[in-house]
């Protein structure tokens, strides 16, 4: 009998943090502080819990959280400039807009307009190019958290064969990529809603992500035993948060695997603080100008 080991995303954001705190004090030795933007739009109440729990965690940390509250009828023009402020303030090295936009505002041009060097999320076209073509830059908080976890618990990733089902810009597609760089090395397939036998497929996999927003889909016909489950799913049920796994049917067959929660949510937010002081550092080396005017076309 498998005995399925536990990956705790508290355990290892708990980690990240450590570490994220160590060096927001090396910067502010330097004279340096670390500032994050948050940007809400609206009300929406699942939304401000998200910014405030971000808002709190850069405190703990050191990092000053500089919030911008906007009410649900701010035009776009106002957001925009709002970002373009932002982008020019030496005090702001990383820039969160919490997305979904109310109705009428467009994210994914908002996203755009960030300065690529405070991206916090790392979903910036240009940061999402970088993890295209292997070059250094901020990348997506919730797939980079998924490697650290792995690379914590040392699940070996180098030649294994991953299957990510999801292929959502902010999940599956960005981890399908960090999984097959160059150093990693793990064989990707990217499964999703149109996969044929959905279940043989992950079969296959030695690690199987779970992004995909349907409660308990990955059970048992799912998981080659011995493998590792990375759950990625939050779904709010009847039964309280669910993941996309089903963790109690999987224990003795997964080798390891993460709960929901306490697993992948926790290192979504650690991991925006490390992008954020991975940002100020280079803002740091290279005087604090932002990399390159943006250009709003009205
Ligand atoms: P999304 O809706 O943008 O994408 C879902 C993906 O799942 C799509 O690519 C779709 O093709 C695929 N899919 C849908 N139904 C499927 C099915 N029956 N079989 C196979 N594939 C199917 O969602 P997302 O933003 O990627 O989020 C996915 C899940 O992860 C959600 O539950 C979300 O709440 C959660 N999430 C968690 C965190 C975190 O911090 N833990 C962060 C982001 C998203």
């Amino acid at each position: 009998m498998i005995e399925t080991q536990l990956l705790s995303g508290t355990v290892v954001a708990a980690a990240v943090k450590e570490e994220v705190a160590a060096r927001v004090v090396a910067l502010a030795k330097r004279d340096k502080s670390v500032g994050l933007a948050t940007v809400l739009v609206g009300e929406d109440p699942a939304s401000e819990v998200y910014v405030r729990n971000k808002r709190r965690t850069a405190e703990n940390l050191g990092i000053k959280s500089i919030h911008h509250q906007l009410p649900a009828d701010t035009s776009q023009g106002e957001v925009d400039d709002l970002i373009l402020r932002l982008n020019e303030d030496p005090a702001v090295n990383g820039i969160l807009v919490q997305l979904p936009l109310p109705a009428g505002l467009d994210g994914e041009r908002t996203v755009n307009l960030i300065d690529p060097t405070k991206d916090a999320d790392g979903l910036h076209p240009s940061n999402l190019g970088k993890l295209i073509l292997g070059r250094p830059g901020l990348t997506p908080c919730t797939p980079t958290g998924v490697m650290r976890i792995l690379e914590h618990y040392g699940i070996e990733v180098t030649g294994r064969h991953a299957v990510v089902i999801g292929r959502s810009f902010l999940v599956g597609r960005p981890l399908a990529l960090l999984f097959n760089q160059k150093g990693v090395d793990a064989t990707v397939t990217m499964a999703h809603s149109r996969t044929p036998n959905l279940a043989a497929v992950a079969r296959a996999a030695d690690i199987v992500v779970a992004a995909v927003g349907v409660p308990k889909l990955v059970g048992p016909d799912f998981v080659k035993p011995g493998a590792t489950v990375i759950d990625v799913g939050i779904n709010r049920t009847d039964d309280g948060l669910v993941g996309d796994a089903d963790f109690e049917a999987l224990q003795g067959i997964a080798g390891a695997m993460t709960p929901v929660p306490k697993g992948v949510g926790p290192m979504t937010v650690a991991m925006l603080m490390h992008n954020t002081v991975t940002a100020a550092e280079a803002a740091c080396s290279r005087g604090n100008r932002p990399s390159s005017p943006v250009v709003v076309e009205r």
